[in-house]
């Protein structure tokens, strides 16, 4: 009986984790898009990808051009924050690194 609500219990702070990476996530995605940021603070990658975001699509806001990485192959700690990985991003029609993500 112990076993089964230990199990349980750790069942649902897998969830409710889950749950506050994705609100993170929304929150994150809802404040770029709206206000164009500030990117700072931001979701985790690791936080990202457990909530089940799996890209990060960045606009140039030299060109309007978009790019798309994907999260899981990104060779970076679990704990960088997803604006840090927009620096990694340098446009290649303009050349500017910076811009304005979100992730999906
Ligand atoms: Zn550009």
């Amino acid at each position: 009986m112990f076993g089964a609500t230990v199990r349980h219990l750790a069942e649902r702070a897998v969830e409710a984790r889950r749950d506050a990476d994705a609100l993170a996530c929304q929150a994150w995605n809802a404040r770029m898009l709206a206000f164009q940021g500030p990117a700072q603070p931001s979701p985790a990658l690791g936080d990202a990808l457990n909530a089940g975001y799996r890209y990060l699509e960045v606009k140039c806001l030299g060109c309007d051009t978009h790019q798309t990485v994907a999260l899981d192959i990104v060779r970076q700690p679990k704990s960088t924050p997803i604006h840090e990985l927009e620096r990694y991003m340098r446009c290649r029609q303009c050349s500017r690194s910076n811009g304005n993500g979100a992730i999906s």
